[in-house]
């Protein structure tokens, strides 16, 4: 299936009552052939007024993400765990994630990436059960023949400062992955 018949059934979607809510869906924004692909949890209040991942505030520190990948945010896909926003900025629940991750892993089989680059804890635990993001953070994984791998979502970055030299450590390792894998960069 290619990622605008995907995105078409997302802004149909009505699986869960987070449709309700929503301003707008978010299912996510880059190239059918994307290298990489970036999952981070659940829409913000500035990707929910504008419909496009990693708006706002955070989007100024994702951008730092991929000048320090050497990756243009035009070649990588951006999408979220789950694509709609919950209602007063809570975390999506457990079953509203479960409910709308498979749209996740059909956009992942569409796009066939490379890489795939999880941003936080909600992500990451939603998607390997068996180990957690506080021990496999910025490890190199792989889940169905997809490779994985992770650092903390910009977000987290903003709120905790004192992360960003984990996440400076994280790219690193990013960066080297990216070139084993054979990811194009500007790097
Ligand atoms: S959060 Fe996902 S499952 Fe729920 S309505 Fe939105 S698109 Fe559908």
């Amino acid at each position: 299936m290619l990622l605008a018949d995907i995105d078409q059934r997302i802004k149909l979607c009505t699986k869960c009552a987070l449709c309700n809510s929503k301003k707008n869906y978010v299912p996510g924004c880059g190239p059918q052939n994307a290298e990489v692909v970036f999952v981070s949890d659940a829409p913000k209040p500035a990707d929910d007024n504008s419909g496009i991942p990693m708006s706002g505030d955070q989007g100024a520190l994702f951008d730092s993400y991929l000048d320090f990948l050497g990756l243009d945010s035009e070649t990588v896909f951006i999408t979220q765990a789950v694509k709609c926003r919950a209602p007063k900025d809570r975390k999506p629940k457990k079953k509203e994630i479960n409910t709308c991750l498979p749209y996740f892993y059909q956009q992942v089989e569409s796009i066939k990436p490379k890489l795939v680059i999880i941003l936080g804890e909600l992500a990451f635990n939603a998607i390997f059960q068996d180990c957690t993001f506080a021990k496999c953070r910025g490890d190199l994984l792989t889940k169905h023949q997809v490779n994985y791998t992770s650092t903390y979502h910009p977000g987290h970055a903003l709120r905790m400062p004192t992360v960003k030299i984990d996440i400076v450590d994280d790219l690193k390792r990013i960066r080297e992955y990216l070139t084993q894998l054979g990811v194009k960069t500007n790097a």
